[in-house]
């Protein structure tokens, strides 16, 4: 069994081919069954609540965080709850400026337009998102030379939900736009061990709770690679247990997948060991590293490493990344004072504390 397939890597928070049966089967339709993101699902609630009371469509939302955290699945919920179509579509498949008026032009009153990696658009299409989201109207330049004349078509009112790995690729004019922002966060253990429960309740998975958490554990914060390895595990289950998910099974099953007690693949403890070995443990640039590891940059960046940078093995610097001392600890090795210090120098950076007291 090949569990680290190129493309396909198992442990990705990028979807592969084998979610595409569960994905839309697993979401939630609901604020009430969305697990965590409380602070977000709060606020949420009552700019609906208060849009609906108005007979409004919500203010355009940007949603941001690494891939599997729930953005899609969110803007489902939205449109739901406000009662709306929503309309989906990503940056990458909107190629010219008159495929988004087309799009624009076919919603209706309240509807939601979700674009997915919306920092993909290109700026001509951008141009056309200024007006529709602040003004809703389209703008066309008819004619040519001196009597060239400016057309403005209306449109419905209609919701924007973006979606985004990289807000900070998001140009100021497209996020200045969005009147509500929301970071998502990685999930907790008892979040996605809640998540592993339902979704294994919909799939006719028995699980116990102790099973439960290890999956959750193992899951790098991430509730798509939860519900993954959750399918995965079942196969381990059904064959050589007897069809109910434990601790002892799902350890097994994770320990066959080559998939560490943190949810670490062989992909990522090969980053670890290149920066280590090759680069004395950083800081190194990400092309540099890529370049080592052969792996893409931007995949680096958005797949691997936001959740090595949560568990704090690995840390972003204007100089490039460093591996921690819980990254060294972790694979076994003795932490070198350079990694200490660079911990150090990240505490007092995050706390504030310029050690002056
Ligand atoms: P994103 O758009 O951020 O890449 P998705 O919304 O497609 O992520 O989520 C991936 C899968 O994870 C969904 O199919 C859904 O089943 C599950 N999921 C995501 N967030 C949650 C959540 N908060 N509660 C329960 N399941 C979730």
């Amino acid at each position: 069994m090949n569990f680290d397939d190129e493309d396909e890597r198992f442990m990705s928070s990028m979807p592969i081919a084998s979610d595409a049966d569960n994905e839309n089967k697993l979401r939630p339709k609901t604020m009430k069954d969305y697990v965590g993101q409380d602070k977000i699902k709060e606020n949420l609630e009552i700019y609906i609540k208060a849009a609906v009371a108005r007979g409004e469509a919500l203010d355009h939302v940007l949603l941001y965080g690494p891939p599997g955290l729930g953005k899609t699945t969110l803007a489902h919920i939205i449109a739901n709850e406000m009662g709306s179509q929503i309309r989906i579509t990503s940056g990458p498949a909107i190629e010219k400026a008159a495929d988004l008026a087309a799009i624009l032009t076919n919603l209706g009153e309240g509807d939601v337009l979700f674009i997915d990696e919306i920092h993909r658009l290109n700026r001509n299409v951008e141009e056309v998102l200024y007006p529709a989201m602040e003004d809703f109207a389209l703008d066309f330049i008819v004619g040519k030379g001196p009597t060239a004349k400016s057309l403005r078509i209306p449109l419905p009112k209609f919701t924007l939900i973006g979606a985004t790995t990289k807000a900070g690729m998001l140009t100021g004019p497209l996020r200045d736009r969005f009147g509500v922002n929301c970071r998502l966060e990685m999930y907790t253990a008892e979040q996605l061990a809640q998540i592993v429960r339902r979704s294994a309740s919909i799939l006719g998975i028995e699980l116990t709770d102790d099973g439960a958490i290890e999956i959750a554990r193992r899951s790098r914060g991430t509730p798509r690679i939860a519900n993954r390895i959750l399918k995965r595990v079942r196969d381990f289950a059904e064959v050589k247990g007897e069809g109910v998910i434990t601790y002892e099974v799902a350890d097994h099953a994770l320990g066959k997948m080559e998939i560490d007690k943190l949810g670490l693949d062989s992909v990522d403890r090969r980053l670890l060991t290149t920066m280590i070995d090759k680069f004395g443990g950083g800081p190194v640039g990400l092309d540099t590293l890529s370049a080592a590891v052969g792996e893409d940059s931007g995949t680096i960046e958005d797949v691997y490493e936001p959740y090595l940078m949560q568990i704090t093995f690995v840390a972003r610097t204007p100089r490039g990344r460093i591996v921690l001392p819980d990254a060294y600890e972790h694979l076994g090795l003795k932490v070198p004072q350079s990694a200490v210090k660079q911990m150090s120098i990240l505490d007092v950076l995050e706390t504030g504390d310029n050690g002056d007291k």
